[in-house]
């Protein structure tokens, strides 16, 4: 990944406790579900090609876990979508954070 993209990379995890498996986030290329009922992150070492979930990592999101572009869909459009798959989660489970680790969603408690 050229520098530049790097500094801009984001990254995702997964809260296990928070997870319930509700898998609203499975309609995001990023997760499958495993067997402890629990979301995990696709990786290039995880991903099933004949998945149908997977379409748009065919597409060219290969290395999901770094965020890094296989040369399918632009950077920014990658990190807009890892930013929504943490919002579509129910329990804030999904936790995105921006290249110096610091978190973009969910919001901090206000209190
Ligand atoms: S939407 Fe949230 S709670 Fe549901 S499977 Fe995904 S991470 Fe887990």
């Amino acid at each position: 990944m050229p520098d530049e993209e790097a500094k801009r990379a984001v990254t995702i995890e997964v809260n296990r406790d928070l997870c319930t498996g509700a898998a609203a986030c499975l309609v995001y290329p990023f997760y499958e579900i495993d067997d402890e009922s629990k979301a995990v992150l696709l990786t290039k070492n995880n991903l099933n090609s004949d998945d149908p979930r997977n379409t748009l990592a065919k597409g060219g999101v290969v290395l999901i876990e770094d965020m890094q572009n296989a040369g399918g869909l632009p950077l920014e459009e990658i990190q807009q979508m890892a930013i929504d798959s943490a919002k579509i989660c129910p329990f804030n489970a999904i936790i995105v954070r921006d290249a110096e680790g610091k978190k973009i969603w969910p919001p901090e408690d206000d209190f």
